[in-house]
Formats: structure tokens, C-alpha cells, sequence
């Protein structure tokens, strides 16, 4: 079977359109068109327009007669091998790239909802995403109810007639919590809405949203994507339909992804897989660690037996073959003694860095109760699991036991 994003017309494809590759194949040299130049990496159009051959031309661009570029906010090359690139990964027709994760949710809102419309959501999702929900959203008249990512008949109540879209992250931050992908992919067709999951945390190298029934993936790219903490950088993939809708938002709203910061995420999805296999392996290692530790009180992390979404957890991970099963690397852990040991085990970390960005190839480490969910009243922290014990760890790439040792200084020391 041919591949339809490995586009026949575009017969300088590094890849041939007419075979059918693996994977990881595709991650390293799918969706660039090379130029006359003959480049073997992949360029950067930094490029704002585009000249056309004569005014006749130009007039065809711009009335859709002749496809081609016209601004670098609508596309632009670099952009557009990411995007092809990044839809082969998650099995989709079509990707759209935006400027950041949170631009990505932004375009979901306006290109699927309008007021009037029931917006029904996890509750686990990343912070700026409830701000962007109920700060702008609601006031425009777009109904929101949140409920728990795992229970699926809190989803299955919550359904209104006017539900237009369910969306939920999976695994969730801070707490790993996972949502049952191919039940709510069919509660959504069977009323008529669409299922959009954030897989920020398990990217298409252990999770694929579309085939588990969802309708729209989104992605944070600024995470694993990018892999080592660089640049910003958004996704859309699903349907041709669906992916159009969301290209007008973004092409007028002008929330595009700049050629330079495709082109950084281009170059990070041809190891992503390889990476991720490494983030999982050592996450593995450092869950059996901490939950065999006497002063951490419970580990949040779907790989242990223990975690109540285990086996939904092995189900949807299916894409990448990892010793102990891929579960992602973040991993939140509650210690004994509540804050003052949270952080006295945070400061005295010496490799583990000290910041709340995730999915990068160094560790990060933070307290969600005192930075990522201060903002929270504590009622609302305590229902979201966040207490005060409770550190996030983002698990890198650098040697196992050195990273277990960074931990084992602060836990051991605690005198509770
Ligand atoms: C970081 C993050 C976002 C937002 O992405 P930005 O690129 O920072 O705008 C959205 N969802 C999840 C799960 C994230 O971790």
C-alpha cells in the first residue's frame, strides 16, 4: 500500500511515494521535499513572502487557481515538512503546526466551538489550559464541565446535547492519571462530538490518539517533541475536514510556528522514538526506586501494578517496545512530612535541575503545590490529588543511577 502523505506529485520527495516504509523511517526522512540545491539536511525558509512568475501568477495564488506560497503565516516550507513529518508519525491526513502547545489548544477552541456549545473536559489538564477555558471561553458563551479523567461514567453523565467536543490529556500531569482513549472516543461519535486528546506526554512514539478513535490529537511540540528544551512549537492532526478548519484559525489568527522553530522539531522527531525508549527505561528504574523507598509515601505512575489505570495504561502504550512497558517519564511521587520535605528532597538535588519544563533530556524536578497549582484555592489542589508532599519528576536521559542518587540524597536525610 502506497503512503497518501508521502504526496506522488512532490517527486522530490527524499522518500518514494510509491513504497511503503517502517516507522522509524519515516520519523528520520519522511515529508521533506529536498530543493534543486540537493541539500541532504533539511533547510530553513526564513522567508517572510514568496515571488511569483509574472501577475498573472500572483493572481492565481492568491485565488486558490495555482496552490504554492503566499506568506510564511499561511505556509512555508520548513513548516510544512514538520507538519507532514509529524502526521505520518501519528497516522494522520493532515498536520497543522502552531506557534506553541497552548496555540494549539487556542485553535482547537475556535475552530470546533462556538457559543452556545458544551465544551466537556478532564479535569487533569495542564494549567493554562483551564485558564484559556474559563477566563476566555466561557464569557463567549461556551459551556464547560470538567470531570475525572479515569472515570468514564462521569464522562458518560456529564454528556449534554449541546456537547461538542471532549478533551482530555492522557497521561495527565502531575499524577499520570490515564483516560480510557477508545470508551471516550465512542461516548463522543455516538453524541455526535469529537474527541481531542492532548498526547504531549506520550507522544506518537508510545501512544496513537487517531487509531485508539480519537477525532483531533493535539501536541504541546515545546516537550518531547523538541526533547532538549529549546524552542516553542504547537500541533493539530487528524482529518483533512477537521485540519482545514483548524489551518483558517491559525493562517488569520496568525498563531503559525516559525520556520526556525520547525525546523528544530523537525530534527526531533527523527530521534523521538529512540529518546523515548530511553526516558521510559530509566523512568521504569526510578519508579521500582522510589516506591520501594521507606520515606516516599506513594508513587503516581501508570507502569506500577498498583496505579488503577495499569492495565488501560498497557493498552493504549502500545507503540513502543520498552523492558517493563513504555509508561512515559513523568513520574509524581508523594514524600512523608508534606512540603518542608518535598522541598528539603528537591534542594538537595545536584544534578536533577530545578524548573518546571518537561519532556527534555536533562531532568527537571518541581513542587506543582507551591509553583505549577499555586494558583489553585487549596480545596481545589486537594480535589486535583496536587498535596503538599507531592514532587514531579520528569525522568532524562542522563545515567539511571546517577539521577537515583540525586533522590536518594535528599530522601535518605529526611528526618521526619
Ligand atoms: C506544556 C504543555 C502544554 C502547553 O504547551 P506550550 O508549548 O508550553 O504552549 C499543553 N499541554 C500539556 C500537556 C503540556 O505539558
Amino acid at each position: 500500500m502506497t503512503n497518501p502523505i508521502l504526496d506522488p506529485n512532490w517527486q522530490q520527495d527524499a522518500l518514494d511515494p510509491s513504497l511503503d516504509f517502517f516507522e522509524q523511517t519515516l520519523a528520520v526522512r519522511g515529508g521533506y521535499h529536498r530543493t534543486d540545491e540537493g541539500e541532504h539536511s533539511e533547510a530553513i525558509f526564513t522567508t517572510s513572502s514568496y515571488v511569483y512568475a509574472s501577475a498573472k501568477d500572483a493572481a492565481d495564488h492568491f485565488n486558490g487557481n495555482k496552490k504554492g506560497n503566499v506568506y510564511s503565516r499561511h505556509t512555508n516550507p520548513t513548516v510544512r515538512a514538520f507538519e507532514r513529518r509529524l502526521a505520518l508519525l501519528e497516522g494522520g491526513e493532515r498536520c497543522v503546526a502552531t506557534a506553541s502547545g497552548m496555540g494549539a489548544i487556542l485553535t482547537m477552541c475556535l475552530a470546533y466551538l462556538k457559543a452556545g456549545d458544551h465544551l466537556l473536559c478532564a479535569r487533569q489538564l495542564f494549567g493554562s489550559s483551564v485558564a484559556l477555558f474559563d477566563t476566555y471561553f466561557k464569557p463567549l458563551g461556551i459551556e464547560i464541565t470538567y470531570v475525572d479523567c479515569f472515570d468514564n461514567d462521569a464522562w458518560q453523565n456529564a454528556v449534554q446535547s449541546n456537547t461538542k467536543v471532549l478533551y482530555c490529556e492522557s497521561p495527565s500531569n502531575p499524577l499520570a492519571q490515564i483516560a480510557d482513549l477508545s470508551y471516550l472516543s465512542k461516548l463522543a461519535h455516538d453524541n455526535g462530538a469529537l474527541l481531542i486528546v492532548d498526547n504531549c506526554f506520550a507522544t506518537p512514539a508510545i501512544q496513537k490518539p487517531l487509531e485508539l478513535g480519537a477525532d483531533v490529537v493535539i501536541h504541546s511540540a515545546s516537550k518531547y517533541i523538541d526533547g532538549q528544551g529549546r524552542v516553542l512549537g504547537g500541533a493539530l492532526i487528524g482529518s483533512d475536514e477537521l485540519m482545514e478548519k483548524a489551518f483558517t484559525v491559525i493562517r488569520t489568527g496568525g498563531i503559525s510556528l516559525s520556520p526556525f522553530n520547525a525546523w528544530v522539531l523537525l530534527k526531533g522527531l527523527e530521534t523521538l522514538s529512540i529518546r523515548m525508549k530511553a526516558h521510559c527505561e530509566n523512568a521504569n528504574q526510578i519508579a521500582e526506586f522510589l516506591s520501594n523507598h521507606p520515606n516516599v509515601e506513594k508513587v503516581h505512575f501508570s507502569g506500577l501494578p498498583s496505579h488503577p489505570s495499569h492495565e488501560v495504561a498497557k493498552r493504549q502504550h502500545s507503540h513502543l517496545n520498552v523492558n517493563g512497558g513504555a509508561f512515559g517519564a513523568i513520574i509524581g511521587f508523594e514524600v512523608k512530612g508534606g512540603q518542608p520535605s518535598a522541598w528539603h528532597v528537591i534542594d538537595n538535588t545536584k544534578v536533577i535541575s530545578i524548573t518546571n519544563n518537561l519532556g527534555d533530556a536533562k531532568s527537571t524536578i518541581t513542587h506543582p503545590a507551591t509553583t505549577t497549582h499555586f494558583r489553585m484555592t487549596p480545596e481545589a489542589r486537594i480535589e486535583a490529588g496536587v498535596n503538599d508532599g507531592l514532587i514531579r519528576l520528569s525522568v532524562g536521559l542522563e545515567d539511571v543511577n546517577d539521577i537515583i542518587n540525586d533522590l536518594k540524597r535528599g530522601l535518605d536525610s529526611l528526618t521526619i
